[in-house]
């Protein structure tokens, strides 16, 4: 679900402290001094937004929109952190002016340590936004970030007074902020795995076209979660590498997790090849918010491409006959062989009744798009708010469409399939 308050929170501080730091510029500053420290000190509070989305905290899922979106909103506040920290170090005054003591406050080399630190967070950046690099190879590299964030605190906590006033107003903003993404680091590093995991173990592990069901059974308690959400699966034993997200396609109440992990690359290949019932299994989450029961409008459109079907099976698997929403549901597959779970969605939705299905076939001319939609709903496109999950393209696509269409961009929901 679209959600501003994330963002609007971030702005917000930004704002804040550029007012402090306006408001208060020290006497022996230069325009130059104060502007550079100024983007100093929001590259810094960008990074900290950065590391305390990585806390994958409910809360902030609520402020966001879900998990997905904090992860897009942490790699933006990243890259935006390398671009005020190098305009920062390109502007920053390299002499001090007369009269001023360079090792004043100093126990460490503030300037070496900022260069330390801008070198990493650019080859971090640049390693995070090359999608050559594969997520598996990226992943523990990209721990060195938070070495990065205490380099950066180091940096500025040591610098002269006249770059870096500690007991200003925007001073103290930056160290409470650095207190509290330290914690946020802490936090990630040790607490965060360890509060979400849930132990299962491998009953069965069924082939379908292009695509694997794996049904996991509780050692202890059952996973509490929401039709639509996901969690992160990791499978106990050395030859596994990673966890990997997947949208629990089973419905809550069901005494099994199921997910439906379609074969893309070498983890879900193995998945598939692999896997044998009795192995063990932890179970991360719940997480993300793509929760259509909460949407204002009661005519809704669904539209899943592919293995983007999963949220919505698990909302349909999940929904009650006493349900008063019209639901138009457009499936949109390869082909027929690769319409996985289509009896299964077809019985359900005439079940329901308040449900249309309408498969859609590439092979036989039936894309995802919206004119294809259209053509099939008895009202006018902007009578609906509309959920969509499936390829990057085709949801690409669809928004573009929706919005020439003059849809609203806050009657569009859209689960990206993807972090990075
Ligand atoms: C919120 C969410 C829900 C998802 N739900 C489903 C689902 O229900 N069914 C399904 O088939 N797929 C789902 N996916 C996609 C699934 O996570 C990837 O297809 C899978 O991890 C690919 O792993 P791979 O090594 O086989 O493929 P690769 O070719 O290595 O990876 C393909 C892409 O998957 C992503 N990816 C790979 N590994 C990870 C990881 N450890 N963590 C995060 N992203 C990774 C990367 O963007 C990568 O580019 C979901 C993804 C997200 C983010």
């Amino acid at each position: 679900m679209l959600r501003l308050q994330g963002i609007n929170a971030i702005i917000a501080l930004v704002i804040f402290f550029v007012v402090l730091h306006l408001a208060f510029v020290p006497e022996q500053h230069v325009v130059r001094t104060t502007m550079s420290t100024l983007l100093g000190g929001i590259g810094f509070l960008l990074m900290t937004c950065s590391v305390v989305l990585a806390t994958r905290l409910e809360v902030f899922e609520d402020m966001f929109g879900g998990l997905d979106r904090m992860y897009q909103v942490h790699r933006v506040a990243g890259t935006f952190t390398a671009v005020f920290a190098l305009v920062h170090f390109f502007s920053i005054p390299k002499e001090l002016p007369a009269g001023v003591d360079p090792l004043l406050n100093s126990t460490f080399p503030s300037a070496q340590i900022g260069m330390a630190s801008m070198v990493l967070l650019v080859i971090g950046l640049f390693v995070a936004l090359n999608r050559k690099i594969s997520y598996s190879r990226w992943r523990n590299p990209h721990k060195v970030m938070a070495l990065v964030y205490i380099l950066v605190i180091g940096h500025f906590v040591n610098a002269p007074g006249i770059f870096f006033e500690r007991f200003s107003a925007s001073g103290i903003l930056l160290i409470v902020a650095a207190l509290m993404g330290t914690i946020a680091l802490i936090y990630t590093m040790f607490g965060m795995n360890k509060r979400t995991a849930m132990r299962f173990t491998i009953e069965a592990v069924n082939s379908l076209e292009r695509a694997t069901e794996v049904v996991l059974k509780p050692v202890g308690d059952m996973l509490t979660f929401k039709p639509g959400q996901f969690a992160f699966v990791e499978i106990q034993g050395k030859e596994w590498s990673e966890p990997h997200p997947f949208t629990i396609s089973s419905a809550p109440g069901e005494d099994r997790l199921r997910f439906t992990m379609k074969v893309l690359g070498d983890w879900t290949r193995k998945v598939r090849e692999d896997l044998q019932p009795g192995g063990k299994v932890i179970v991360r989450g719940p997480y993300g918010r793509f929760d259509a029961s909460k949407a204002e409008c009661r005519k809704q459109v669904w539209i899943a491409g592919g293995i983007g079907l999963t949220p919505f099976l698990s909302k349909l698997r999940a929904m009650e006959e006493s349900d008063d929403r019209e639901i138009h549901f457009a499936y949109a597959a390869r082909s027929r062989e690769e319409a996985i779970f289509l009896d299964e969605l077809k019985s359900l939705a005439t079940d329901l009744g308040n449900v249309t299905l309408y498969p859609l076939f590439s092979d036989e001319g039936d894309f995802a798009r919206i004119d294809k939609v259209k053509e099939r709903l008895p009202g006018q496109l902007t009578e609906y708010e509309y959920f969509i999950c499936g390829p990057k393209p085709m949801v690409d696509g669809l928004m573009s469409d929706l919005k020439k269409e003059g849809i609203k961009r806050r009657r569009i929901h859209v689960e990206a399939f993807e972090f990075r």
